[in-house]
């Protein structure tokens, strides 16, 4: 049991605040993107830096208790907030340090991306990251990184150059090529099995400030022919050209299917790369052209407000079959939700080009991944919201190619965790035995420290 004496000698041993149930900042410090999580945790250490990320695992462990590890706080599953319980809650740690001449930048776990590309793009310099500008760089890194660069520059952790990690025994470690190389080789992809991971060391690349993105939008009653546009453009796009797919309810309109994208290389080359995108009848909306690499980040951003309640599914495809297509554009005409849609997100050019052992991270040949994802803004819409995703989920099944995108799982995706894995499990497994033997850090996609 936590005593008085015990929680007051860990709050001096912190340079950022101790959250405890009756202070005032708690049911902020609490919240989670999605609302579906209403959880009370005993203590929330929001740490300052390093230091208080060391007292915080030594405090969690000493103490047994139960800890969860915050970044962004942007986790469908819910997994970055316990009841009872630690959070070691990351999200003041905001340090971002941009080196131009070698294309380099350190940041703190608490950063998120529209703070990290607001930064890097100072200097006309980007690295792949997620497309909600909301989401934090840690869990979307330490899971793999799918992005509007990743054709071009492969994932956020093909980018990764090094990490600063506590790991469970309170130790503080540098992970890279060629310091602690098994444990680098498990941060990318392996989620936070393996340790606090106190910043992240990235490669930066030459991005914008202008490119070629945006979305072009077609009736609902085209989504078979979009969808399968959709297969064999995204097949045949050159590396610049990162494409997804969606179905989705544009504000006060109807429910249609687009083609959004981001083309980062030489402007005057984009549009002919990008005009059969337009090609597909009369589109509903047509915003694709030129802008500003930091509103492309941003370009989902509306759709994904902090708090509503958000259930999703999603799976690596192989391929999109024209029955699978069929599904899809079947239960896209049944939303039970204007909020909810389908987004087909894409590892192909520079993100497939590399070997499914190089990390943890393994689903390198699936070019396909869709993601079902419903919203809903009250606890009466849950049942029928979750189901038809849930009910979407089960019609694909035959199609989808087996893996699923870590970052992905939902709460009740427990019995999907080691397919997130693919073959790196066992590897994975050994490494969590050497790090964490015992499984201090298991409120994420779990693996086991047993071989
Ligand atoms: C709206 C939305 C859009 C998304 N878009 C993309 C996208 O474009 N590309 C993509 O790849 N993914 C995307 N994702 C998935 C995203 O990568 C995951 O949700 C990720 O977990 C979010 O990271 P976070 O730091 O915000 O989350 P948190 O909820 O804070 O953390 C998630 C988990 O990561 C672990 N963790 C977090 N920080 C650390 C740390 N410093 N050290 C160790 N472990 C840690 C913990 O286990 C924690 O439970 C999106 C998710 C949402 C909800």
């Amino acid at each position: 049991m936590l005593n008085d004496t015990s929680i007051e000698k860990f709050r001096a041993s912190l340079r950022g605040e101790l959250v405890q149930p009756n202070d005032e900042r708690y049911d902020e410090a609490r919240k989670l993107w999605n609302g579906m999580f209403d959880r009370r945790p005993t203590l929330i250490a929001r740490c300052a830096g390093t230091a208080d990320v060391v007292s915080a695992v030594n405090f969690g462990r000493d103490e047994s208790l139960q800890v969860a590890v915050r970044g962004g706080g942007h986790n469908y599953a819910g997994l970055s907030v316990c009841d009872g319980g630690l959070v070691i809650d990351l999200s003041p740690m905001k340090g971002i340090r941009v080196d131009p001449a070698a294309r380099t930048a350190r940041a703190q776990a608490g950063v998120k991306w529209i703070e990290f590309d607001h930064e890097t793009q100072a200097f006309g310099l980007a690295t792949t990251g997620g497309t909600v500008s909301d989401t934090g760089i840690a869990g979307l890194t330490l899971g793999g990184g799918l992005g509007w660069l990743s054709s071009k520059y492969g994932l956020t952790v093909d980018n990764l150059i090094s990490a600063e990690v506590v790991t469970a025994d309170g130790r503080i470690l540098e992970a890279s090529a060629t310091e602690n190389e098994d444990l680098f080789w498990g941060l990318r992809g392996g989620s936070g099995n393996f340790g606090v991971v106190t910043s992240f060391e990235y490669q930066l690349h030459a991005v914008g400030p202008t490119i070629l993105g945006g979305m072009v939008a077609y009736p609902l009653a085209s989504a078979k022919e979009v969808l399968r546009f959709y297969r064999e453009f995204n097949n045949a796009a050159p590396d610049e050209l990162t494409i997804y797919a969606a179905v989705l309810d544009p504000p006060g309109g109807d429910t249609v299917v687009a083609l959004f994208c981001c083309y980062c290389g030489p402007l005057d080359k984009g549009d002919a790369v990008t005009r059969p995108m337009k090609s597909l009848g009369q589109p509903v909306l047509d915003m694709l052209g030129p802008l500003p690499y930091v509103a492309q980040q941003r370009i989902f951003d509306a759709g994904f407000p902090v708090g509503s309640y958000y259930y999703a599914k999603g799976g690596f495809f192989a391929d999109l079959t024209d029955e699978a297509i069929e599904i899809f554009a079947e239960y896209a005409a049944s939303k039970p939700s204007a909020l909810s849609g389908i987004l087909f997100q894409t590892v192909r050019g520079a993100a497939s080009r590399v070997a499914s052992d190089a990390m943890a991270f393994a689903h390198r040949s699936f070019p396909y991944a869709p993601l079902i994802v419903s919203q809903w803004v009250d606890a009466a819409g849950s049942e029928k919201n979750v189901a038809w995703v849930r009910d979407l989920w089960r019609a694909l099944h035959a199609y989808a190619g087996g893996g699923v995108y870590v970052n992905d799982l939902d709460h009740d995706d427990a019995d999907r965790v080691r397919i997130a894995y693919g073959a790196n499990y066992q590897r994975l497994a050994a490494l969590k035995k050497k790090y964490d033997p015992n499984n201090f850090f298991r409120l994420n996609p779990n693996i086991k420290p047993t071989v």
